[in-house]
């Protein structure tokens, strides 16, 4: 094995609400205000080098970022080809919706048919780095499954609880993977206490999104990645299937890095939190004016990626959406189903639910002035139709 020199990895985390420091080279979870930590890095000291003239050529995956990433020591980078996904122009969707450009960002495209593969890469990168035994997460569907890869990619146990409702292709494929799979009668909110108790009985590590400060750096490199694609620059919106939101706070802490870095202005994509009609936290407490989001009891989507009732991030997430001037919009499950068919049909991309979601939320959008008839519009299919096959529209 060849010696790779260290990189630099973060100089510390910082609680997102307090912004109390804490030391990045152990094991964290949440800090002690029961707030997300975030990662930070001396991005003045890679400022010179770090440059997109000088990504050119890199690794055609999310590593080509490195210097902002957590992972110091190379061989606990663990790769299975995550991220770099296709960003693909589709001028006749664009034209459907009467918007004056649109790119699809195929996130279904990353290993285990979805973008919970960024985030469980950096994860589990991560746990193994600073010394982790057992893994274990609760989960809506993909995040187990990707957490599954990584884990037996990393030669770590992972223990994984979903509801028994979660689509049987991702109970499969997280079996196949070797994990240690728990069907629960419930929602993610429960599976959440059994890791809990996992946690605190045999010392596992507990993966869920934002409860560990990795999982959104994997995921903040949709934001340089999208950047990179459009030759440097940023579209004028950027519409995000929400659950957990992770993906979308991820985004704006790249763009906060990016202009840090001096590649970007303070000027920001407007950010759309798109969610389901069933289970819409963020969508009413956007619309009531709140910072934060009351749980949603009875929440009912086939959208697995977008059945979580209580978000720890949802502070950040509304934060989020409201600097950028975007807005939280709600879509029902059959328009979501319908959308499947529209973009399957007008681009040769079969997209999960979740990313039918997105599209369903446009001409509602453009209805209410949020978004221009000139805007440019990136869409996240965020996984692969394949991985719901079997699953029916509840609404
Ligand atoms: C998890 C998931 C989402 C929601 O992502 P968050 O970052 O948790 O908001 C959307 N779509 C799919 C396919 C997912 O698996």
């Amino acid at each position: 094995m060849t010696d790779s020199p260290r990189l630099p990895g973060a100089t510390h985390l910082e609680c997102t609400q307090t912004g109390e420091h804490a030391e990045s080279e152990t094991l964290q979870t949440l800090s002690p205000a029961g707030k997300p930590y975030f990662a930070c890095y001396d991005l003045d000291a890679i400022k010179t080098e770090f440059t997109p003239g000088n990504l050119l050529g890199r690794s055609a995956d999310l590593w080509r970022y490195e210097e902002v990433l957590p992972v110091r020591d190379p061989a606990c980078q663990i790769k299975l080809g995550e991220g770099w996904t296709p960003l693909l122009d589709v001028p006749n969707v664009a034209l459907r919706m009467g918007v004056g450009r649109v790119w699809i960002k195929d996130e279904g495209q990353n290993p285990t048919g979805s973008f919970k593969a960024r985030g469980l890469c950096l994860a589990v990168s991560r746990a193994k780095e600073l010394g982790a035994k057992e893994l274990a997460l609760p989960s809506a569907g993909n995040a187990g499954s990707a957490a599954a890869a990584y884990g037996a990619a990393a030669g770590l146990p992972v223990h994984v609880v979903v509801p028994t409702d979660t689509p049987a292709p991702i109970i499969e494929e997280i079996r196949a993977l070797g994990a240690d799979l728990q069907l629960l009668d419930g929602l993610i909110t429960d599976c959440g206490k059994v890791v809990r108790k996992g946690v605190e009985e045999h010392g596992w590590f507990d993966l869920s999104t934002l409860k560990e400060p990795y999982r959104v750096e994997g995921k903040k490199t949709m934001g340089y990645e999208i950047f990179e694609q459009l030759g440097g620059r940023l579209p004028d919106a950027i519409l995000y299937p929400t659950g957990g939101g992770t993906g979308l706070i991820g985004m704006w802490k790249a763009f906060d890095e990016m202009q840090a870095l001096g590649w970007i202005s303070d000027e920001r994509p407007k950010m759309f939190s798109v969610q389901a009609s069933g289970c819409a936290p963020i969508v009413r407490a956007w619309e009531a004016g709140k910072d934060e989001a009351e749980p949603w009891t009875d929440s009912a989507t086939y959208a697995a990626g977008l059945r979580v009732p209580q978000a720890v991030g949802d502070f950040l997430i509304l934060d989020a959406v409201r600097q950028s001037g975007g807005a939280a919009v709600a879509v029902s499950d059959s328009e979501m189903h319908e959308w499947v068919h529209l973009l399957g049909a007008d681009t040769g991309v079969f997209v999960c639910p979740e990313g039918g979601a997105v599209a369903a939320a446009v001409s509602r959008l453009l209805e209410r002035g949020f978004l221009l008839p000139q805007d440019e519009v990136v869409l996240f299919n965020t996984g692969s139709g394949l991985k719901y096959v079997g699953m029916t529209p509840l609404s």
